[in-house]
């Protein structure tokens, strides 16, 4: 049986799922979140390492150090490469960060607060969220 949320990359040669709707939900705005995803930011959240299931295919890890100095691996479907997932991250051990886009029903996963709004495009208005200049303490 699968689990409750099911993800996969766009052309479906990477699929994981995990059961419980996650917590920390983040918009970023930092520069290595620009770069990474190709968008002015990334919606992402943490999952339990342990509920965690890659269930199709095997996606590539790119080790990455983000300018907080911090190593992570950022992990992307070799074929069509969509980003998928962040997994050893330095900063937070024992969660897995997913890419909010690659999860196939979303509704209920929203975000919860805003980060690196320092590096925030003009154009991007807030949303109605707790804002962080740079990392939530
Ligand atoms: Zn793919
Ligand atoms: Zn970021």
């Amino acid at each position: 049986m699968s689990k409750k949320n099911t993800a996969q990359c766009a052309c479906g040669e990477i699929k994981f799922e995990f059961d419980k709707d996650p917590d920390f939900v983040a918009v970023c705005h930092c520069l290595d979140c620009k770069r990474a995803s190709g968008g002015e930011a990334a919606t992402f959240f943490g999952v339990q390492e342990d509920d965690f299931v890659i269930t199709r295919g095997k996606p590539k890890a790119f080790h990455y150090t983000a300018q907080s100095g911090k190593g992570l691996d950022r992990n992307f479907c070799p074929n069509c490469g969509s980003r998928v997932f962040t997994t050893n991250l330095e900063s937070f051990p024992g969660l897995v960060f997913v890419a909010l886009g690659s999860v196939d029903s979303p509704l209920g996963i929203e975000p919860k607060l805003e980060m690196f709004t320092k590096r925030r495009l003009g154009w991007a208005d807030p949303l109605d969220l707790p804002q962080f200049e740079n990392m939530p303490e």
